[in-house]
């Protein structure tokens, strides 16, 4: 009987070196473009982001690096994933990604990058060496074997190799082919628990395969054969590092700790952060721009410049009135409104009413995009 790990995933020897700062939520995740080769039945991509040359630090969009260092002080970053779509469609920036990563923050900066096979060539692979990556994970086709081969090419690099794939129960007899194929050709197996994802891409109901359980995204059975396969790679006695990573793990641990990291280095003096990392704070919002239905979507439409200069003399007087230092209060640009302590949006909520502005207390994520748990007007 395998025994979970303290992760709630299950391991045979040590986790890779990448999983390692990952359960930890000490990595940003860099999706580094939308566009892949391939368009994988149980593909997890958004529709917003499939095929599109869009980059996210985390949940933060990517105009310029300067965006990625951002996010990557915000969670006091350790190291860096990269995915996408195949970071190997835009191989240049993704090399040029991971050189600047390792200036800023230095050579012990973890970089590990997944990539499918279709584009890998001794060349695509002494780019991404030269630019420092420390650790590459590949993705197989299981309906197409044409790039399978390739995967001896990355042993001419020293650097960490490994094979990471979802789990398809359907998949068995493929899955272990692979394996006996790639067994001395890299040093760990990452076996994750597939899920279904709400996209086009994703035919998962239709070949059959269902969520185990009404509330959750975990497709049944998918643990199931991820406990074959260790048991398999055991009996072959294959030298393996095999990581069976479960839904839970990704979605609970590895994302919680993230945000706990993320609320700890970028909350305000006057936030208050609870065991999750999540931030209570005072909000004075326009009329225009208060959370309610579409909000997101009005944020993302309207011209945030055209409010924050709406928002700046308020913010000046305000400041004036209740003798507050840089440190107590603060314009968000991102969210056009301003945001102050819990005690004060409370104690003076007349005062703001009466210069237009609706206070709130709201709780909220640490991560970029701020998203809201819960608003509570005060009107
Ligand atoms: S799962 Fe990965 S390789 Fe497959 S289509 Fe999606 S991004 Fe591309």
């Amino acid at each position: 009987m395998i025994k979970s790990n303290e992760f709630y995933s299950y391991n045979t020897k040590e986790l890779p070196v990448g999983c390692q700062y990952c359960v930890m939520g000490e990595k940003i995740v860099l999706f580094i473009t939308g566009k892949c080769p391939r368009k994988c039945y149980f593909c997890p991509v958004s529709d917003e982001k499939f095929g599109k040359d869009v980059t996210f630090a985390n949940e933060k969009k990517v105009e310029d690096f300067s965006d990625v260092i951002q996010e990557a002080e915000n969670m006091d970053a350790k190291g860096a994933g990269i995915t996408g779509g195949d970071p190997l469609m835009t191989l240049d920036k993704t090399c040029e990604f991971i050189t600047k990563l390792k200036k800023e923050f230095g050579k012990e900066f973890h970089i590990h990058l997944y990539t499918s096979l279709n584009l890998v060539s001794e060349k695509s692979l002494k780019q991404l060496y030269d630019a420092g990556l420390d650790e590459i994970r590949f993705h197989f086709d299981f309906d197409d074997k044409t790039f399978w081969d390739k995967i001896s090419l990355a042993s001419a690099f020293d650097w960490d190799i490994g094979v990471e794939i979802p789990l398809l129960p359907e998949k068995e007899k493929e899955t272990k082919e692979m394996i006996d194929l790639i067994h001395d050709k890299v040093a760990f197996l990452n076996l994750n628990e597939l899920e279904r994802a709400d996209n086009k891409l994703s035919k998962l109901d239709e070949r059959g395969m269902k969520v185990k359980e009404t509330y959750s995204y975990a497709i049944k059975g998918s643990m199931g054969l991820g406990f074959k396969l260790m048991k398999y790679v055991d009996e072959k006695k294959y030298d393996l590092k095999v990581h069976l990573c479960t839904a839970q793990l990704k979605d609970g641990i590895q994302l919680a700790n993230r945000i706990k990291r993320e609320g700890e280095h970028t909350a305000k003096k006057f936030d208050i952060v609870d065991d999750e990392g999540l931030l209570t704070r005072g909000a004075l919002y326009l009329y225009h721009l208060k959370p309610g239905f579409d909000y997101r979507k009005k944020l993302a439409e309207v011209d945030k410049s055209k409010y924050i200069r709406k928002l700046k003399p308020l913010y000046d007087r305000i400041k004036k009135k209740f003798k507050l230092d840089d440190d107590e209060i603060y314009l968000d640009e991102e969210k056009p409104r301003i945001l102050i302590s819990r005690k004060l949006v409370k104690k003076k909520k007349a005062y703001f009413l009466g210069i237009d502005l609706f206070p709130a207390i709201v709780t909220e994520y640490p991560t970029a995009d701020q998203l809201e748990i819960e608003v509570e007007f005060l009107e």
